[in-house]
């Protein structure tokens, strides 16, 4: 695909780990990495459990036949793990004596914000060729507009609200549906407008339980006998239980909650994540032979991208402004 280009001659091995929240499509992503690595005949090792696997030790060499039939599998084959240590120059120093002693000159992190953190750091203090891959359902992460994950958990919470919508009309009920994102209401904001809620809650914006409960009551008068409120976890503090009893005082109507929690982040990847995670995979490799290092692969409408890792944890990924308009005017 790619051989008129000038690769780096000193990458010989080059290692892949998940780190911190698993996503639906790290799978294809291991894939890619592994897959692309065996095209250019460089040798490639998977780091099982993050960054705590490598100081553990836990490194073994794959081959093509190692990422077989995991394309489809949700979660990450590799484990995931959060690692204390690596939060100390000491451990990243272990760390990179680690990969120094199995030959490894290169690394792949497929993770979150908190991930590419310590691979900055790695980069920085210990000249290790690091490229991040974004991988979260969240979406939250800065510099690229999708990561690995979102697509999948999206598709999910969607068809959990279309399901709680039969409910809600048969039973003239509001429903409140949290759904996940941290302190992101990317999730909560497109499977609101994709659901029709009637009102989508985001931490990106203070929510005002007084005019939420005004906002129900005006479509009760209007004729509307049932609601759907999607809330993304970070958007009240106590969530989404605390919010409907205040929702509940003030209004005065009984209003149910569900939670989808987990569920989100699991099952197979869809069409998109699996495309998405296997282009991501596969640019890191050529990134990284090609001599990019301290960034993040990611994909806007230039099409790839690649972004200092430093910016991406430092910046934060805005809301898309219009959409939270559009929902607001569509939702009447
Ligand atoms: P995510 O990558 O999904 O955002 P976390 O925030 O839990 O997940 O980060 C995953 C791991 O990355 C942490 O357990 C830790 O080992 C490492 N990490 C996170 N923040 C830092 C940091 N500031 N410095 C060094 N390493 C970090």
């Amino acid at each position: 695909m790619s051989s008129a280009r000038l690769y780096s001659t000193a990458m010989k091995h080059i290692g892949v780990l998940t780190s911190g929240g698993d996503a639906p499509g790290m799978n294809a992503a291991i894939r890619a990495v592994v897959r692309t690595a065996i095209h250019h005949q460089i040798r490639v090792s998977a780091i099982y459990r993050g960054y705590q696997g490598l100081l553990d030790g836990d490194v073994h060499e794959m081959g093509p036949r190692s990422v077989a039939n995991i394309i489809q599998r949700g979660g990450t084959i590799l484990r995931t793990a959060r690692c204390k240590e690596w939060m100390k120059p000491e451990g990243r120093a272990r760390g990179a004596d680690i990969l120094k002693r199995h030959g490894i000159d290169g690394l792949v992190v497929i993770g979150g914000d908190g991930s590419f953190r310590g691979a900055s750091k790695l980069q920085e203090e210990h000249a290790i060729p690091t490229i991040g891959v974004p991988g979260t359902i969240d979406n939250d992460i800065y510099g690229t507009d999708v990561s690995i994950g979102f697509n999948t958990a999206l598709n999910i919470a969607l068809e959990s609200v279309d399901r709680l919508r039969d409910t809600a009309a048969s039973h003239d009920r509001l429903f409140l549906v949290e759904v996940m994102g941290r302190n992101s209401g990317h999730i909560a904001l497109n499977v609101g407008v994709a659901g029709g809620a009637e009102a989508i809650l985001i931490p990106e914006r203070p929510v005002d339980v007084d005019a939420v409960a005004d906002t129900l009551a005006q479509a009760e008068r209007r004729g509307k006998t049932s609601s759907i409120v999607v809330v993304a976890e970070g958007a009240f503090p106590g969530g989404a239980i605390a919010l409907q009893r205040s929702i509940q005082e003030r209004a005065g109507f009984d209003v149910r909650t569900s939670i989808l929690g987990h569920v989100q982040r699991g099952g197979s990847p869809s069409t998109r994540d699996r495309v998405l995670a296997s282009r991501l995979g596969y640019m890191a490799v050529e990134g990284l032979l090609n001599g990019e290092q301290g960034v993040m692969v990611g994909t806007d409408k230039r099409g790839h991208v690649f972004v200092p890792l430093d910016d991406v944890w430092e910046n934060e990924k805005p809301i898309d402004e219009p959409l939270v308009e559009l929902a607001n005017i569509l939702a009447v």
